[in-house]
């Protein structure tokens, strides 16, 4: 072997003796709940498609249009020939969705963080970041040479603390947060984040990754804590049910990161076909306030259920500390019919391993108390 195999050999060893070792397992989606995983239908906890548009008629019809009349790849970066002009409809839409001046697409949300962090915030510039925001916020403040502090997470007070004591050696200061934490499901204190940013000229953006289509009427994080901050980034690929990643901002910072963001000059533009799903998936998200509230009200019924605190989002963790016994515990409600997914450090920190449990509009409400039960059972055996 040589020393390359030997590296990455000796690396998924240590990631296997820890429990650690991540491996792909084939699942077929069936509809928006229900999967096909190893010879089994399970009904799923695990997908962000909160609102089933994934497999939605309309959505789907509409993806099919627009790969028949514009093929299926952009065939370039969208400052070159790949600026369908599906993007610009779509832009327009989620400026307006938004109540923002403008609005820009990426290939995916950690496309756009990617890109957007970097361009925002360089040398001698500060990054405020709280502590687990996702992962590719924190890739788009490597990707920039300014200087990265850590906030103790949804603290705005430690926040504060940070500006005060280096907001004066920096130029600009840009604070980073999920408006929905995907992992724990709470809320960051946008209002408060925001009204601290106003006071020290720092500004603040939201990832709404899993806040659209399932909180404030689909509006999102933002709209429900009754802010607005000057960057508000999500995506399409969760809620939206299909892929890509936005910013709704002002005009001139729309036009700068379309002029300089590297992962959108760079990189080639969304295929037609989603650009058309978005539109058609925030047509029903506008249209429907029923369907984007059930999300929720399912996870409500769960934690209910289980004894739990009421839940900010439609996202649960459960969490168990060690690695094994999160890993055990997805493999016996799978043996019950259901797919809950193991999160593990380092996407969550470690003595937090946990189930994380996403709930959908679609799931019946005998689905999350037969669900609620299964759980209950596992915490009795354990
Ligand atoms: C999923 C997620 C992203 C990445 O979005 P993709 O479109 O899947 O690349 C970004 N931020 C948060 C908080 C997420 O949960």
């Amino acid at each position: 072997m040589d020393s390359l195999d030997r590296f990455a050999a000796q690396k998924l060893e240590e990631l296997e003796a820890a429990h650690l070792r991540r491996r792909l397992v084939p699942t077929a989606r069936e509809d928006g709940v229900h999967v096909l995983r190893e010879g089994r239908r399970l009904i799923s906890f695990a997908c962000n498609d909160y609102l089933g548009l994934s497999h939605h008629p309309k959505v789907k019809a509409a993806a099919v249009r627009a790969i028949e009349r514009y093929g299926t790849g952009a065939g370039a970066s969208r400052l070159v020939t790949g600026d369908c002009p599906l993007l610009e409809e779509l832009e327009e839409r989620l400026a307006r969705f938004k109540g923002s001046e403008a609005a820009i697409v990426f290939g995916s949300g950690y496309l756009a963080n990617a890109g957007i962090v970097p361009t925002l915030a360089g040398e001698g510039d500060l990054i405020l970041i709280d502590e687990l925001a996702h992962a590719c916020l924190f890739a788009g403040a490597q990707l920039s040479p300014a200087r990265t502090l850590r906030f103790r997470h949804n603290d705005v007070a430690h926040a504060a603390e940070l500006l005060e004591a280096h907001r004066g050696g920096a130029r600009r200061a840009l604070m980073l947060t999920d408006g929905v934490f995907s992992m724990d499901g709470d809320l960051a204190p946008l209002a408060g984040l925001a009204a601290l940013c106003a006071a020290h000229d720092a500004w603040l953006m939201s990832d709404d990754a899993h806040g659209l289509g399932v909180l404030a009427q689909g509006r999102g994080s933002a709209a429900l804590a009754g802010c607005a901050p000057p960057l508000q980034m999500g995506t399409l690929s969760k809620a939206g049910g299909g892929y890509g990643g936005y910013l709704a901002a002002s005009h001139p910072v729309v036009e700068l990161l379309r002029a300089r963001a590297r992962t959108f000059v760079y990189s080639t533009g969304l295929p037609p076909a989603n650009a058309a799903a978005a539109l058609a998936a925030l047509e029903i998200i506008e249209s429907e306030p029923e369907l984007t509230a059930r999300p929720l009200a399912r996870a409500h019924d769960f934690c209910e259920a289980l004894g739990l605190p009421a839940p900010h989002s439609p996202i649960v963790p459960l969490v168990l500390g060690a690695p094994q016994a999160a890993l055990d515990a997805s493999a016996r409600l799978k043996e019950a019919g259901f797919l809950v997914v193991a999160i593990r450090p380092p996407t969550v920190p470690e003595g937090t391993a946990r189930l994380r449990f996403a709930f959908s509009a679609l799931h019946g409400e005998d689905d999350v108390a037969r669900l609620a039960r299964a759980v209950a059972e596992i915490g009795r055996a354990a």
